[in-house]
């Protein structure tokens, strides 16, 4: 790990806690955050965020996403901690938790997403690259039409594909293109 992910994941770690202090000081919570772990994924490409439960010690972890803290505005990715600290009280309290109706309401209270957010931009989009015709699909895999998409035409216009890397920008529509930009970005892919 690069010193530079180290900085972030300690201020992503660090603003969250206090955000997480500041919602249980606010609403009142009866939510034991000393028996919170936190941790931050810098895997995750889907999830935002999530929150284990070790049943036999009883600790919650809220492990949070690297990529949604660099792509969100604070406010958003402070929702998905709150969203977390939901999943954790009601660990804490029941020993299970869900999107259920209690879960529902402590949300609603500390204003955080009924669901999971998913940042989940697909990881690649398809496109035409005819001028006048704006036919696009998304992928999360790397389709055939995705790694070779020069044998491939638009269903609409019959005009030729290009395919963009959504973490990166990087576009192509030659299956050497593809190649070129895997290698490229290596673990980034
Ligand atoms: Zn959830
Ligand atoms: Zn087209």
């Amino acid at each position: 790990m690069t010193d530079e992910a180290l900085t972030i994941d300690d201020e992503i770690l660090a603003r969250a806690r206090i955000h997480a202090r500041e919602v249980v000081d606010e609403h009142g919570l009866e939510l034991d955050l000393d028996a919170i772990e936190w941790a931050v994924s810098g895997r995750a490409r889907r999830r935002a965020g999530l929150c284990r439960w070790d049943a036999d010690r009883e600790v919650a972890t809220i492990v949070l996403a690297r990529r949604a803290y660099e792509r969100y505005e604070w406010a958003e990715f402070a929702a998905v901690v709150r969203h977390e600290l939901v999943h954790a009280w009601e660990f804490q309290r029941f020993g299970e938790s869900g999107h259920g109706e209690r879960f529902q309401e402590l949300a609603a209270r500390l204003e955080a997403p009924r669901r999971c957010r998913s940042f989940a931009e697909p990881r690649y989009v398809l496109r035409c690259r005819g001028d006048d015709c704006d036919w696009r699909a998304t992928r999360h895999r790397a389709s055939e039409p995705v790694r070779t998409p020069g044998r491939y035409r638009c269903g609409d216009c019959g005009g030729a594909l290009e395919v963009e890397h959504v973490d990166s920008g990087r576009t192509w529509n030659a299956a050497s293109g593809y190649g070129g930009a895997k290698a490229a970005l290596g673990e980034d892919w």
